[in-house]
Parts: C-alpha cells; structure tokens; sequence
C-alpha cells in the first residue's frame, strides 16, 4: 500500500538529476507521491522550475534567489523573478541569510532575503526559507516585518530548541529532512520532537541532505563526478525515520504531513 508523499522542499530541476529525471518523476508516482515543491535558488535555474512544473502537475514550482547566490545576480533579478511569478502559481523560496559560507555578506543577504520576503507577504505567498548560523538575526528580521499570512517553511531546521515557539508565533513550519538521521545529528533532530504536530512537515532537500544508508532507498549517482546523490523517492524512507523520532505509526506521520502541507501550500495545491 502506499502512502499518500509531500515533499515540501526539494530541487527536482537540479542539473544533477537531468539524466534521470524521467525516471525520478516515474519512481515518484509508484511511490505515491501527491506534491513536491520543487524550489529555485538563483536566475540560472528559474526557467528548469517552470518547465519541471508545467510538465508535471504535482511539482509546485517556487522561485527565490538562495544567500549563497546573491553575489551573483544580475540587475535585473527583482524583474526576472516577478516573470517567473506571473506565469504559474508559485511560492517563494529558497530564500534566506547564511553566515557559515565563506565571505558572506550579510547586508547584501539581508536586502535580497527582505525584498523577497515582502514580496510573499504582499501576494501571501508561501515563503521558503534557508538559515545557516544566522538564527537569531532571522528572528529578528521576521519579528519586524510581517510575513505572508499563509505562514511560511523554515527548511532543514537547525535552530535551537528555545526559538520553535517564537517562530510558531510568526506562522513557520518546520520540515525535517533525511539529513537528520545521520548520528552526528542526534542532538539536533531532537528539536523536532518539541515542534507542534501541526506545523511539522517532511522534505528530501534532494538531490542534497542525502540521509544514511539506512534510508537510502534508491541510490543515485552523479554522472559526471560519481558524487552520491539524495533521491528524492527517498522520501518514504524518511516518513519512516520521522516515525521512528516521534514515536509513532507512519500512517499517522502521513495524515498529519498531508494536512500541515495542505493549510501551508493551500493557494497553490488544487
Ligand atoms: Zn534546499
């Protein structure tokens, strides 16, 4: 039997996955999956999103300019974005600060992060985002400019325990990836279990966060560099892990993720 599958955070259209994608979107819907939101990180790889979505009705395309690409971007950025907007219903995303990269620049971040998160909140658009050792800051930011009233997804959340419920305040969801269940992520898996059941969500972040061998499901390659990627039908796999961490069957797992990600992504799940 299979269980209905959200994937609320992933990159389908990543180049990595172009040889095997047909193959991918198969897989996927043997596994039972009902949507993925596949997430754009820069200019470059916009149009893939679009097209990935427009060929295939259950990837929710959403479109962002990722902290690590911000030195990047062209003039035109804010323009080519809101094209991307206009053409299909779509979520914002990935967005967001990170201070672990090399060289980061924190107020460019900051500019780009807010110009796009008041983008989702004036169309309340699900807004996606991407936080590296900048917990606090983000807080605060979000704390001063009001976000989109749909809520809004704190991807991989690797925030201490102590901010869940000032970012519950805010309307964030949390999704927990495959990552977690590596052994050197004992600790930080933990924080899941004091997330409120509603506003938990399950992501593969694939082709990235590939999880431990134990939840791989079906392994990939890089082709050109033999890299092991994350499959995004290793989603499953991953409802299992969240089971196993919350104590609880995976029917239940699969309930509750289908509601959360159905009251977040309700203006672009028809
Ligand atoms: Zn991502």
């Amino acid at each position: 039997m299979s269980l209905p599958l959200y994937d609320s955070h992933n990159h389908l259209q990543a180049a990595p996955l172009a040889a095997d994608r047909t193959a991918i979107l198969a897989e996927l819907d043997r596994q039972g999956l009902v949507k993925a939101v596949a997430n754009g990180t820069q200019e470059q790889d916009w149009p893939a999103v679009l097209a990935l979505a427009q060929q295939s009705p259950k990837v929710i395309p959403s479109f962002g300019l990722h902290p690590w690409y911000v030195a990047q971007r062209s003039t035109n950025w804010q323009a080519t974005l809101l094209q991307h907007l206009d053409q299909i219903p779509s979520g914002i995303g990935e967005i967001g600060l990170d201070r672990w990269i090399e060289n980061y620049d924190s107020p460019q971040q900051e500019e780009v992060f807010l110009w796009q998160w008041r983008l989702a909140a004036k169309r309340h658009l699900p807004a996606s985002i991407h936080c590296l050792r900048a917990w606090g800051r983000l807080l605060e930011l979000l704390q001063r400019e009001s976000g989109p009233r749909c809520g809004f997804l704190l991807h991989s959340y690797g925030g201490p325990v102590e901010m869940i419920s000032s970012f519950v305040k805010l309307g964030a969801y949390f999704s927990i990836s495959g990552y977690f269940a590596h052994e050197r992520k004992t600790c930080q898996r933990e924080t899941f279990r004091h997330v409120p059941p509603d506003r938990l969500l399950i992501e593969t972040d694939a082709p990235d966060m590939l999880p431990p061998g134990k939840y791989i499901e079906f392994p990939l390659a890089d082709a050109a560099s033999g890299k092991a990627l994350n499959h995004p039908a290793n989603l499953r796999a991953i409802y299992q892990f969240v089971g196993e961490l919350l104590n609880q069957p995976i029917d239940t797992v699969a309930s509750r993720t289908a509601e959360n990600f159905h009251r977040l992504f309700a203006a672009l799940v028809k």
